[in-house]
């Protein structure tokens, strides 16, 4: 992989395009096709006011990036954050367009972010905002064009506020506007836990590869939101010792395996996994260190970096978070053959029983929860094998290979669609 990052080089949009422009050497992309994937189709900056209840009104800034829809109607996650930006959501809208791209569904890539700090917004705050940043982005999104679905600081509750202004503008209820909504309003059974899910069903893949089995390894998880909490609970289910997890606050580890279900109440009771029973505090840093056979990072990007990878002891890393290695990160996990599933790969759980979702809405039929999760079993095992084959032909890791894959059916997709006019 590329020369060590400079801290400068952290910016998630430029740690993208190193990946890209690696793959493309590999493919041998053409320089037009190679500039074409490298520049987001579309962006738009919205600045809009919210009535506070403490009284006046608060300026935010939000955004909405459509990297490309050549094989699709663009796809991806709404952020939350307080330090997001242009760049985070350039660089996580082109992974966005790689994840469908790697799992084969006909979508191309997007992502949203408003700069927000949600946890100190009042509920109706949140409303709000969340109303008057869909009125102001609904220019670009739809059923047709770009359908948004949860990420971090998002959950269902603003997907349906999401949903519901689309369908006030609209005159008539759109559900397929949106995924990751509750199942009351058009949602899909399985898609709480479909990103968790996946992240469990491609460590069995790489598991199975290597002859052996869940049952009994030791499992490190930092982030205990939407994927890393339900990540937990499903590795705790099929027997995995689930040894360390954290979330901002801080983390919590335990070598003979945390008792997952009363953590999940202690965190739902208390806000956090701070001060869990029958554990040991451990740092956010410390728990990225923490000896197990799977780590999991499942909270933000740029965490496993060229300062610490040295020091990561698990035997595989399966990226539930979008970006959360760094380039020289990944080279040095390489060298030290710590096998590592990229989340595009990885987390790509979501995503798909998204387009399930989204699928099932534009049908109004709706599917099992059983049905749902065979189907996203089928299309995880199929993707990591054509990852894995990929990483075998051209003897790069599954980062690499998974890049491969998806910018190849980008790029074929584009050029046969050809430049208009
Ligand atoms: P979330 O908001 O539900 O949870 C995030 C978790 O990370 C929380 O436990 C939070 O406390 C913790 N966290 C936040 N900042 C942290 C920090 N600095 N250090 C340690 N922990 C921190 O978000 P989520 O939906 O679970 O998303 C987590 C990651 O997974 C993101 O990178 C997101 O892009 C990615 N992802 C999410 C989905 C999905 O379906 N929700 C799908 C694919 C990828």
């Amino acid at each position: 992989m590329p020369e060590p990052t400079t801290a400068e080089e952290m910016n998630p949009y430029k740690i993208a395009l190193r990946q890209l422009a690696h793959v493309a050497g590999i493919l041998g992309l053409d320089d037009s096709i190679h500039g074409i994937l490298q520049k987001p189709k579309r962006e738009l900056t919205v600045n809009f006011p919210v009535n506070m209840e403490a009284g006046g009104t608060r300026m935010f800034t939000g955004y909405r990036v459509q990297h490309n829809t050549s094989r699709g109607p663009a796809k991806g996650g709404l952020r939350f954050h307080p330090d997001t930006d242009i760049d985070e959501v350039r660089a996580l809208a082109m992974w966005m367009t790689w994840k469908c791209a790697v799992v084969n569904i006909p979508f191309g890539g997007a992502k949203g972010g408003v700069v927000c700090d949600p946890k100190t917004l009042t509920r109706a705050e949140l409303e709000d905002l969340t109303r008057r940043y869909t009125t102001e982005i609904s220019l670009i999104i739809g059923p047709n064009s770009d359908i948004p679905a949860p990420d971090v600081g998002t959950n269902g509750q603003i997907m349906a506020w999401l949903m519901d202004t689309y369908s006030m503008h609209a005159g008539h209820t759109v559900n397929a506007v949106v995924t990751g909504k509750p199942l009351s309003i058009g949602g899909s059974e399985g898609r709480l836990d479909a990103t968790g899910l996946g992240v469990v069903m491609v460590t069995e893949e790489a598991f199975r590869k290597q002859g052996r089995a869940l049952d009994g390894a030791t499992v490190a998880i930092q982030g205990f939101g939407n994927v890393g909490g339900a990540a937990a609970r499903l590795f705790h289910k099929r027997g995995a010792r689930i040894v360390a997890v954290s979330d901002v606050l801080g983390g919590v580890t335990n070598g003979h395996g945390l008792d997952i279900s009363a953590l999940v109440a202690h965190a739902a009771r208390t806000g956090s996994v701070v001060g869990f029973a029958g554990s040991e505090p451990v740092s956010n840093a410390g728990i990225l260190e923490t000896p197990c056979d799977v780590l999991v990072p499942a909270a933000l990007q740029g965490q496993i970096t060229g300062e610490n990878a040295a020091r990561v002891r698990a035997k595989i890393v399966v990226e539930g978070a979008n970006g959360p290695t760094t380039p020289d990160g990944d080279a040095i996990l390489h060298d030290r053959n710590i096998l590592l599933i990229p989340d595009v790969l990885a987390n790509a759980g979501g995503v798909t029983v998204s387009y399930f979702e989204w699928v099932q809405d534009i049908q109004s039929f709706f599917w099992s929860e059983d049905e749902v999760n065979e189907r996203l079993g089928r299309i995880l095992k199929r993707a990591f094998a054509e990852v894995w084959a990929a990483g075998e032909k051209h003897g790069v890791d599954l980062r690499t290979a998974a890049y491969i894959v998806g910018v190849a059916r980008v790029a074929e997709a584009t050029l046969t669609r050809g430049i208009y006019p």
